[in-house]
C-alpha cells in the first residue's frame, strides 16, 4: 500500500494532551480539537490522509465510562473499512482502562488503534503531547508487505508502545508514565520505529472484526490489607446487583485465613458473584494453591487471575458479563487469554 493511499483516523476524546489553563480558575480543562492541529502542523506533512473526529463534548479522562467505551467502538466499527489505522487522544487517567476495554469490544480486529495522550497539554513549550501524538500516527500506517504491523489495541507513550490491556499508569508526574509490567513492548521509538514482532498478536486466521456493545458495569474492587474489618468486606459483598468483583490479594494470590473472610467471599459467589483474584504487586502472577492462604480463596470458588492488570480484570468483567454468558464460560473465558491479556 503506497502511503498517499493511507488513512489513518483520529479520534479525539479529551485529556491533557489537548487541555489549556482557564486562567479564571487556575485549573486545565479540555479544549477544542481545532487548537491541537494548529499546535501540531507537523501533522499536515504526513503524505497520508489524515481524519479526525473530536468528541462533541470532551472529557478529562477521569469521567470516562462504559458508554463512552462502547461509542470509541461503534466509531471504529463506523469507519473500519474506511481508515487503514485508528488513534485515540485520551487523559492518561484511566487510559490503561480504556485501551482494555476496547481490546474486548472489538473482536478480530486487523488494523492498528493507537491510544495516546500526554502528560503536558500539547501547548505548553516542554511538552510530551507532540512526539507521543506523531508516533501513534506513524505506528497506526506502519504497514509491512501490504499489511498493518501492530494490528492491536496498543499505547504509545514516551516512547514506547505496549499491548493496551497490559499497561498501568504508573507515574503521575513524569513522562514515562506508563508500564506494562508482565508483557515486552511492542515497539520502542528511538531514531527509528523498532518494532518487536515476536511479540506482536496477528491472526492466524483472518476474520471479520465483530464489535460487541454491551458491558455491564455491575463491578467492585476490594483490595485487601493487613487490619481489614468484615464491615469493609460486608459492605462490598452486599451491594445490591453486585455480579463481578476484582480481589486485589497479596502477592501471588494470598490472602488472611481468617474464617470470617473466606466465609464472605465464598457467601458473595454463593449468590452468584464471579470473584477474580489479581495480584496487588505491579508484576507477578496470582497462583492460587501456591501458599496455604491462597487454598482457602481457591476451595471458596474464586478464580486465578494469573497476571492480569486491575485495570484489565474490571474491563474483562464487565465485558463478559455483558455478554451474558453462564457462569461455567465466565470462568472458562477467564481463565484463558481472550486478546492477550494474560499468559493463560
Ligand atoms: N486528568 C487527565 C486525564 O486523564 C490527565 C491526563 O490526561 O494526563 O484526562
Amino acid at each position: 500500500m503506497s502511503q498517499e493511499s493511507t488513512s489513518i483516523l483520529i479520534i479525539y476524546t479529551g485529556g491533557t494532551i489537548g487541555m489549556v489553563n482557564d486562567p479564571k480558575t487556575g485549573s486545565l480543562a479540555p479544549f477544542d480539537f481545532g487548537h491541537m492541529r494548529k499546535q501540531v502542523p507537523e501533522v499536515n506533512n504526513f503524505a497520508f490522509n489524515i481524519e479526525t473526529i473530536t468528541f462533541k463534548k470532551v472529557v478529562d479522562s477521569s469521567n470516562i465510562t462504559p458508554e463512552i467505551w462502547i461509542h470509541l467502538a461503534e466509531l471504529i466499527e463506523k469507519n473500519y473499512h474506511k481508515y487503514d489505522g485508528f488513534v485515540i487522544l485520551h487523559g492518561t487517567d484511566t487510559m490503561a482502562y480504556s485501551a482494555a476495554a476496547l481490546s474486548f469490544l472489538l473482536e478480530n480486529l486487523g488494523k492498528p488503534v493507537v491510544f495516546t495522550g500526554s502528560q503536558l497539554p500539547i501547548g505548553t513549550l516542554r511538552t510530551d503531547g507532540k512526539e507521543n501524538f506523531i508516533s501513534a500516527i506513524e505506528i497506526a500506517a506502519a504497514t509491512k508487505d501490504g499489511q498493518p504491523i501492530v494490528p492491536e489495541v496498543s499505547v504509545f507513550f514516551e516512547n514506547m508502545l505496549y499491548r493496551g490491556n497490559r499497561t498501568t499508569k504508573h507515574n503521575a508526574d513524569y513522562f514515562d508514565a506508563f508500564r506494562s509490567y508482565n508483557y515486552p513492548e511492542l515497539a520502542k521509538a528511538g531514531i527509528d520505529i523498532s518494532y518487536n514482532y515476536s511479540a506482536i498478536c496477528y491472526p492466524v486466521i483472518k476474520k471479520d472484526i465483530k464489535v460487541y456493545n454491551k458491558l455491564d458495569p455491575n463491578v467492585a474492587i476490594l483490595q485487601i490489607f493487613p487490619g481489614i474489618q468484615p464491615s469493609v468486606v460486608d459492605a462490598i459483598v452486599n451491594i445490591k446487583g453486585l455480579k463481578g468483583l476484582v480481589l486485589e490479594t497479596y502477592g501471588s494470590g494470598n490472602a488472611p485465613t481468617l474464617d470470617w473472610f473466606t466465609e464472605k467471599i465464598k457467601y458473595a459467589i454463593d449468590r452468584g458473584v464471579v470473584v477474580l483474584s489479581v495480584t496487588q504487586c505491579n508484576a507477578g502472577s496470582v497462583n492460587m494453591g501456591k501458599y496455604a492462604t491462597s487454598l482457602g480463596l481457591l476451595n471458596a470458588g474464586v478464580i486465578n487471575g494469573k497476571n492480569i492488570t486491575t485495570e484489565t480484570a474490571v474491563a474483562k468483567l464487565m465485558f463478559l458479563l455483558g455478554q451474558k454468558y453462564n457462569k461455567e464460560q465466565i470462568k472458562e473465558y477467564l481463565l484463558k487469554s481472550l486478546r492477550g491479556e494474560i499468559n493463560a
